[in-house]
């Protein structure tokens, strides 16, 4: 299935491929709520092979030492998110022009979720890194 992309003025975008299997998750961590300025961040980890930008350019900010997250230089929407093995692309589920698209199957980082927060799915939660990001 591929879905696109971009950011809130548009002058970014990008193409993924999301196939079944592929991990979309919430994620609670401190540096997502900093990065998106919302208490939770939703993302689909897919192979880099299966992401493109396909229009402008984003900007880079090395978060950690194992990842970098790439934001439009204008209007400031969080997009994806690279590591620098390669593993996987991390694609921000809200700016999916179509963001039902894909659902969210598993939270992570979970003890540092905001407390006014009210979880009430049941979806397998990580307290911090989801086998997923190891
Ligand atoms: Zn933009
Ligand atoms: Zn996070």
């Amino acid at each position: 299935m591929r879905l696109t992309g971009g950011c809130l003025c548009e002058k970014v975008r990008y193409a993924v491929v999301a196939e079944p299997g592929d991990v979309a998750d919430y994620c609670h961590c401190g540096q997502c709520r900093k990065a998106s300025g919302t208490p939770v961040t939703a993302w689909i980890q897919v192979p880099p092979s299966r992401f493109e930008v396909t229009q402008g350019q984003a900007k880079a900010f090395a978060s950690s030492a194992r990842a970098t997250r790439w934001f439009c230089g204008d209007c400031g929407a969080p997009l994806y998110m690279t590591d620098p093995e390669g593993r996987s692309v991390g694609v921000t589920l809200g700016t999916l022009d179509d963001p039902n698209a894909v659902r969210p199957t598993v939270h992570g980082w979970f003890s540092a979720r905001v407390a006014w927060l009210k979880i009430q799915d049941p979806l397998p939660r990580h307290a911090e890194d989801p086998p997923y990001d190891l």
